[in-house]
């Protein structure tokens, strides 16, 4: 996808300038840490089911019953479900939503809404040089992938289509 190409760049160039930059696989404080179930577009569910494909089914069956205990009980801050708790890392790195790319790297214009590992190095100025991109455009470009439903959602209609029924292109919204 040409929006998830140019996050990548963006991505890349801060974190060439400073090769410490934090946000990596196993770094799971915003994992740990969301608002809500995370909400998806098609595209992005089309990309995230590629890598629940991948994935074995013991640990389908685990995700589909973590799903269900935050359906029932949706109290916040929710722990992501494709978190790997055993190492911290995303089960879906590769795969993962626009916002998990995105969150450390892109900031509202004048509104720094960091996580506490990045709000700590700049409020220490270690990151005062950085160009952030632009969350504003992000979102303007993202709201032309359409309607966004939850994982659950998303997952649910998955499951009870078969999992590896539906092709990579088709949404299981009805
Ligand atoms: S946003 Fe923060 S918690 Fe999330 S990966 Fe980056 S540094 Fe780690
Ligand atoms: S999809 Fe992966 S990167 Fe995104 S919040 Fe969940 S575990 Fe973290």
């Amino acid at each position: 996808m040409q929006l998830h190409a140019d996050i990548e760049t963006r991505v890349a160039a801060i974190q060439g300038q400073y090769t410490d930059w934090p946000c990596r696989l196993g770094c799971d404080g915003c994992c740990k840490n969301l608002a809500a179930i995370p909400e998806l577009s098609a595209p992005e569910w089309g990309l995230l089911r590629e890598g629940l494909a991948a994935l074995p089914a013991d640990e389908l069956n685990d995700l589909a019953g973590q799903l269900d205990a935050l359906a029932q009980n949706p109290a916040t801050p929710i722990q992501c479900p494709l978190l790997d708790r055993s190492n911290g890392a995303c089960r879906v790195y590769a795969h993962r939503p626009l916002a998990c790319r995105s969150y450390g790297f892109y900031l509202e214009r004048g509104v720094g809404l960091y996580c506490k590992a990045i709000e700590t190095r700049v409020d220490c100025g270690d990151f005062s040089e950085v160009i952030w991109g632009n969350q504003e455009a992000l979102d303007r470009r993202s709201r032309e992938w359409g309607v966004r439903h939850t994982l659950t959602e998303w997952f649910n209609a998955w499951l009870a289509a078969g999992f590896l029924g539906i092709p990579p292109d088709s949404s299981p919204m009805t």
